[in-house]
């Protein structure tokens, strides 16, 4: 096939609910890609590194050079790796797959090896302020299909705590949005002994609730010390969760020797990873059992599929990471690859809120607890350049956390 050059590289910024930040590639001949370039909280750094550094070097270079694109931003920036760099080289991968799906007329599931399953099983949220609370969350859940959901509750006595949707009026729990649109960070209370002592009764309640087939998931945050964590996971065992999530800041990969000796829990760490040698000790070491990683954050297709290739190697499965901060377009993009790889574990979903649907129009469905990308050529998703003229930017800041006595803790 002859060469695209690529005409014009564009930063779309809107804010349909919450900030997404895309980028359109467009070749000579009028082809156009999408990528997702949202980093939850800090999205105008992606944006003016894609703007101001990666754009100019695009104009004129061949659309379907992926790999060699792929190196030479990663190489020629010089300064390796990061949230930033990483977000950035990804929105061009993205964006330049589905190009190519395009071009080629087919889905970018095809051009990855073709489908390795029907559709991919995807996990939901369900949160609460108690019990009763959780437990309207999960049956709501349940009646839409989904067969794994993940459980977060309020700690009794504690403000805040993680996951928890605010307020059960108008459907609140399921609408979930942690970044806020706030003119400061908002901070949350956090009290490690109470949650270690409350949460092993919430899932002893979730399992004679729901019983033994709905597969059950936790996230901890990065809120424990790695014997805090291995308390958790042992005390946690008796019901079969199908992960345990962050238990730990990931920043001492081998903290997790420490957790695995004490607990046989399933684990999952990623989501503020982003790359292949980050994922290295966690993976070599088999200290995790899923990778928790996006394709938006960690360089896009290319890179997320060497990621899970790699585990394969050690029966490490994916885990892809999929909260509504990751755009529709990251969402396609993570399908596409969920479909095609063999060490596929489950996906994260979490409903974007009907607004975005006004800009992103997707051909992704979900069915009876998984979700298949679609057949469009390419990524299957459209963006609205006229509905997201409506929805202008609006800074936004996740929250952070601090314990009881004040100090500062990871949220
Ligand atoms: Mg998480």
């Amino acid at each position: 096939m002859t060469a695209s050059p690529i005409r014009s590289v564009e930063v779309l910024i809107a804010s349909p609910s919450r900030n997404f930040v895309t980028l359109r590639i467009t070749t000579e001949d009028g082809v156009t890609g999408l990528g997702d370039a949202t980093l939850n909280g800090r999205e105008l750094a992606v944006a003016s590194y894609l703007r101001d550094h990666v754009a100019p070097l695009l104009i004129g270079t061949d659309a379907q050079r992926i790999e060699d694109t792929w190196q030479f931003l990663y190489r020629s920036a010089y300064w390796r790796r990061g949230p930033v760099t990483m977000t950035a080289i990804a929105a061009v991968d993205v964006a330049l797959w589905d190009i190519k799906g395009k071009l080629a007329g087919m889905p970018v599931y095809q051009l990855l090896g073709g489908a390795a399953r029907e559709s991919a099983l995807v996990y939901a949220h369900a949160s609460g302020a108690d019990l009763d609370d959780l437990g309207d969350s999960v049956r709501a859940r349940l009646a839409e299909g989904y067969r794994a959901i993940r459980l977060q509750i309020a700690i009794p006595g504690m403000e805040g705590g993680y996951g928890i949707s605010s307020g059960r009026a108008n459907g609140g729990r399921y609408m979930y949005e942690p970044a806020q649109r706030a003119g400061l960070t908002v901070e949350h209370g956090w009290d490690t002994r109470r949650y270690l002592s409350h949460l092993p009764s919430v899932f002893e309640w979730a399992r004679a609730e729901f019983g033994p087939e709905v597969m059950l998931l936790h996230d901890a945050h990065h809120r424990l010390t790695p014997i805090e964590a291995a308390r958790l996971g042992k005390s946690l065992e008796p019901f079969d969760l199908f992960w345990l999530e962050d238990v730990t800041p990931v920043d001492n990969p081998e903290a997790l020797r420490l957790v695995r000796r004490h607990t046989t829990t399933p684990l999952a760490i990623g989501e503020v990873l982003n790359s292949v040698w980050d994922f290295r000790p966690l993976i070599q070491e088999q200290l995790i059992d899923y990778v928790r990683a996006s394709v938006t954050h960690t360089g896009g297709i290319t890179h997320l599929k060497r990621i899970f290739e790699f585990a394969a190697l050690y029966q490490v499965r994916s885990g892809s990471h999929g909260p509504t901060d990751i755009s529709p377009v990251g969402m396609a993009a993570a399908l596409h690859l969920d479909l095609a790889i063999h060490n596929f574990g489950i996906q994260e979903h979490m409903a974007h809120a009907p607004l975005a649907g006004e800009v992103f129009r997707t051909s992704y469905r979900f069915e009876a607890g998984a979700m298949h990308p679609g057949d469009a050529p390419g990524l299957g998703v459209e963006y609205d350049d006229d509905a997201a003229a409506r929805f202008a930017y609006e800074p936004a800041y996740l929250p952070v956390a601090r314990l009881l006595d004040g100090t500062i803790h990871d949220w």
